[in-house]
């Protein structure tokens, strides 16, 4: 074995993917030759994007395509367009894709794709080109039945169109299928921007039936109001929990006696902050996150929910709407005290299938209803939700949640692998 590491390898985010994988692997009884196949990816393709800019200078960007696994379908996963992408990340992000998929039960397997850009700086005619060199560059390793991105931070539905656009042209035909999360006019879902948090918020719903009694009357602090925030917020409440808190970057607000959602969706639309609601008291982030509530919703950013702050939580049930909120620490210490914790890669999967909803109906040349679409991803992540805490209940109850997802996910990935002969 080589001491020089791989590009990815001493990544933060990689090494801490790796550490899960491990983790379960000695759950799972796993070989070390299994997780050494499971730790690289299929492919990690880098590409060279250079854009003369709007000044007349040229400017070279870097991106990634890392495939991570494809045993149960095609590669699927987001492009984020960030100043700090790195190809750890990406095949971090990547591997995490595969147990998600795998845990939604949906045919895909994992892949993820970055841009290290501020896109913020650049014109959207500079964003614009960037964007399709970026796509035809890794236009020979993507495709309908290969590998199928979408959106993920900074990027959206219009960079999805131009992807689209340049991929069709290439092959020569309407390729509906290369990308999901499209605009609506190009074969996407209106729903599927609302997705994830309603995602989050059936799951949440299915954990307050299991461990407190159901949703009504329960209350519900979400941090993060954007858009998985939001959406989880706004159908908690329409089904019967009294959201009294929520936040975002710039401080969070509340009241006892709940927040009316639409009102505070109107004024963050207005003023871009949830503080300037009138009826509520203001708190800040870390207030919000130890209040004395029954369901708490972390849909923001990472690493939120550590061992110094988890002694002093509150909630009874934690969702995962973001990705990675809660540390392995805090994980422990929060499963010590009795509050359940839906997992990340279960509760926030509802955009993922909700794409591969629009997929297969792209791919067959037919659209679903709004109420369609909506009801295909309650029952599928009810399902889920039920497979998941079952699992945890009859056989892993001595660890977190989170573990008897990877473990089911992992598992899913590895039987495929043995059944397709790759080990
Ligand atoms: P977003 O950018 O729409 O919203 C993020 C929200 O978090 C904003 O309200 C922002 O003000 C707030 N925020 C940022 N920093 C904060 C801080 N330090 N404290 C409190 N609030 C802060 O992003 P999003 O799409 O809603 O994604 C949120 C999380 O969910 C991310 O972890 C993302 O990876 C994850 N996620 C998103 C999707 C999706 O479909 N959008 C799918 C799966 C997972």
């Amino acid at each position: 074995m080589s001491e020089t590491p791989l590009i990815y390898e001493n990544d933060p985010t990689y090494k801490m993917a790796v550490k899960q994988l491990k983790e379960t692997a000695a759950i799972l009884g796993l070989s070390d030759e299994v997780v050494e196949v499971l730790r690289h990816p299929e492919r990690l393709l880098q590409v060279k994007i250079p854009i003369r800019m709007d000044n007349g200078k040229i400017v070279v960007f870097l991106g990634w395509r890392s495939q991570h696994n494809s045993a149960l379908g095609p590669y699927k996963g987001g492009v984020r367009y960030h100043p700090n992408v790195t190809p750890g990340e990406v095949v971090a992000l990547s591997m995490w894709m595969t147990w998600k998929n795998s845990l939604a039960g949906i045919p895909y397997g994992g892949g993820k794709g970055g841009i290290r850009v501020d896109p913020h700086k650049l014109s959207s005619r500079e964003l614009e080109e960037m964007s399709r060199k970026y796509f035809a560059a890794i236009s020979r390793i993507v495709g309908p039945d290969v590998d199928i991105p979408a959106p993920d931070v900074y990027t959206n539905p219009q960079t999805m169109a131009w992807y689209f656009d340049e991929y069709s042209k290439i092959v020569g035909y309407n390729a509906w299928g290369v990308v999901t999360a499209k605009p609506v006019d190009l074969g996407g879902l209106q729903v599927r921007v609302i997705s994830t948090g309603y995602g989050v918020a059936l799951a949440a719903r299915e954990a307050a039936k299991k461990w407190i009694g159901g949703l009504e009357g329960k209350t519900v602090a979400v941090q993060g109001f954007g858009n998985v925030g939001r959406y989880a917020a706004k159908y908690l409440a329409e089904w019967g929990a009294k959201v009294v808190a929520v936040s975002d970057s710039k401080g969070g607000i509340y009241n006892p006696d709940g927040l009316d959602i639409e009102e505070v969706m109107k004024v963050k639309n207005e003023t871009r902050a949830v503080i300037n609601y009138k009826n509520a008291k203001r708190i800040s982030n870390k207030e919000l996150l130890e209040l004395d509530v029954d369901i708490l919703v972390p849909a923001a950013i990472e690493n939120v929910i550590t061992k110094e702050n988890a002694p002093r939580i509150k909630a009874k049930i934690i969702t995962e709407g973001a990705n990675g909120p809660t540390t392995p620490e805090a994980d422990r210490i929060l499963h010590e005290k009795g509050i359940v914790i839906v997992p990340d890669i279960l509760a926030n999967a509802g955009g993922v299938t909700m794409s591969w909803i629009e997929w297969s109906h792209n791919r067959m040349g037919c659209f679903l209803t709004e109420e369609e679409a909506l009801n295909r991803l309650d029952s599928i992540m009810t399902r889920n939700f039920h497979r998941v805490f079952d699992e945890w209940q009859r056989k892993y109850s001595e660890y977190p949640m989170r573990a008897a997802a990877y473990v089911i996910a992992i598992d899913r990935v590895v039987r495929a692998m043995k059944l397709r002969g790759w080990i």
